[in-house]
């Protein structure tokens, strides 16, 4: 061989080599079903579609299961008539029952029928002749969820839920908590109402932790396997079916999932991304990119990126929730005290009410805004408290508790005779069963009568986007011509379209569950 082409040679190998260098297959696993994302909604799926007998595998970009499902306080909505028929009716409750009969179902859209079918309800269990029950039903539910979310944003455009996810959201929610009951999860037998609720259903899970554990312990048993830090980046597509996804650890290299039978997106919201939500906010006139946030960082909306890059619609997005009662300087849900909604009374600095406090979370974090620094005290007595140690909090500054409610006022630096007044004008209000000033529709038989006295400073937070990727009731993702994307399913607060502009209280566990396990269901069926 001549000098020269042993040259040309050299280079050729050098050449074949480096190409076989960059054509390198990055590692690959398979599974029936692939998971993104372990928080309450990936790991419903996951339980799910294991328990539908598919291999499963989960990745999650944390170092830790959970997301913002981690980080609730456990409310969680269902119409249980074993567990509410230990809650009685009242008078204020009575009385926005009946404000039903009013309603006029040509309003109702696609929830016409079940206003109709609801108002047959009402006038059945009125003509009973017993109230002394609470009155409850998954049209109720259903209703509620539709009045609760139907909201027009800064553009003049309405949203309202679509009926059939939210019908299947609120007619599945009791047996969505009886299965994690099945897989050991304790739920208490008595039925609170959380802040924005509207309706006494709200089921204390033991909090966000207490599912997250129950399902990871699940999903363990089943074989499910958990890739901690593996971030999904991209939805792997052949021919028009998604068949896995591209990951990539927390060391930098990546790794290909592939799925035989669907991919579940499990992702979350985008509430901790300041520049995401900046960019889709319809709703509120400003949404300051340092708003505090009560979501886990990473919130960061990954999912509704993905899927829109492989054509899915996507509903809602301009619609973010405020919660109204976050700490006011980090955002925290935790660290505070306070009752059932119908026992919470807020005043704002001048010492004044401001708002019904039963109302929904936009309505009340609406209200917040508009108050001096847009912060108010939630106050309660020591009824509320009983002997919880909450000695921390009150070193810390986040509750302020004193002997009398004039020292209370004197501490929290607010109007003392204002306040004084106002909390007597509350307590006769309760023993009325009506509020001309705010009209707040329950007040359960809770006063502000036993020392000492608690406030705990709060301010809106964001908490919840309600808008994502549309989805079906099978949970296949929808693409923007109305079909549904094969091998492509979501579930959770990654999805929209289901509580539209505002979610009530304790609705979002009952949606993740729900739609987790259905979601799980379908991708091992490849329905
Ligand atoms: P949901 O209530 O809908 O289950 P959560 O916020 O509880 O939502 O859980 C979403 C989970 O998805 C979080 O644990 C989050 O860390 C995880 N996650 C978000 N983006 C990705 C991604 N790109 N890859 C893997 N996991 C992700």
């Amino acid at each position: 061989m001549s000098k020269k082409n042993a040259i040309v040679c050299l280079l050729i190998g050098v050449l074949m080599v480096t190409a076989a260098g960059c054509g390198k297959r990055q590692p690959e696993k398979s599974a029936d079903v692939v998971v993104i994302g372990g928080g309450g909604a990936g790991l419903a799926a996951a339980v799910s579609a294991a328990e539908n007998g598919a291999s499963v595998i989960l990745i999650e970009k944390a170092s830790f299961l959970g997301g913002n499902t981690l980080l609730s306080g456990g409310a969680f909505n269902a119409v249980d008539p074993e567990r509410q028929k230990n809650v009685p009716m009242n008078d204020a409750l009575l009385k926005e029952l009946k404000s039903y009969l009013e309603m006029d179902e040509s309003e109702f859209g696609d929830f016409g029928p079940t206003l109709a079918t609801l108002k047959q309800q009402i006038r059945d269990y009125l003509n009973s002749g017993d109230t002394s029950v609470l009155f409850d039903s998954v049209e109720l539910h259903t209703i509620q969820t539709y009045l609760g979310g139907k909201r027009t944003d800064q553009n003049g455009y309405t949203i309202t839920g679509d009926f059939e996810l939210v019908r299947t959201m609120c007619s599945r929610a009791l047996d969505a908590i009886k299965w994690l009951e099945s897989h050991g999860l304790k739920v208490d037998d008595k039925i609170t109402t959380v802040l924005g609720a509207l309706w006494p259903r709200t089921h204390s899970t033991g909090g966000g932790k207490a599912i997250i554990d129950t399902l990871s312990s699940a999903a363990k048993k089943l074989g499910v396997e958990i890739m901690l830090e593996t971030k999904g980046t991209e939805l792997i597509v052949e021919n028009g079916r998604v068949v896995g996804v591209k990951a990539q650890k927390a060391d930098g290299s990546e790794l290909i999932l592939r799925a035989n039978k669907g991919v579940v997106l499990a992702t979350g919201g985008f509430g901790a991304n300041p520049q995401m939500r900046a960019e889709y906010n319809t709703y509120w006139p400003e949404l300051p990119l340092d708003m505090p946030t009560t979501n886990s960082p990473h919130a960061t909306g990954d999912g509704i990126v993905m899927a829109k890059a492989v054509g899915a619609d996507l509903v809602g997005m301009g619609f973010i929730q405020l919660m109204p009662s976050a700490h006011p300087k980090n955002g925290s849900l935790f660290s505070g005290v306070w009752g059932s909604a119908e026992t919470q009374v807020f005043v704002n600095k001048d010492g004044k009410r401001f708002v019904n406090e039963y109302a929904e979370r936009d309505v009340l974090a609406k209200a917040a805004l508009e108050q001096k620094d847009a912060l108010f005290f939630i106050i309660c007595d020591q009824k509320i408290v009983g002997d919880r140690d909450i000695s921390n909090m009150l070193e810390k500054g986040d509750v302020v508790k004193a002997d009398t409610l004039e020292e209370l006022a004197q501490k929290l630096g607010i109007n003392v005779e204002n306040f004084v007044a106002e909390i007597a004008k509350y307590n006769s209000y309760v023993d009325k069963q009506e509020d001309p000033d705010f009209h707040k529709p329950n007040f359960g038989n809770y006063k502000i009568d036993t020392p000492p006295f608690y406030a705990t400073p709060r301010s809106p937070a964001v908490h919840h986007t309600m808008g994502g990727v549309k989805i079906d009731t099978l949970a296949r993702v929808i693409n923007t011509e109305g079909k549904a994307i094969p091998g492509l399913y979501a579930a959770g607060e990654v999805t929209g379209g289901i509580h539209a502009g505002n979610r009530l209280g304790g609705n979002a566990l009952a949606d993740i569950i729900v739609f987790g396990r259905i979601a799980g269901e379908s991708a091992a069926k490849g329905r």
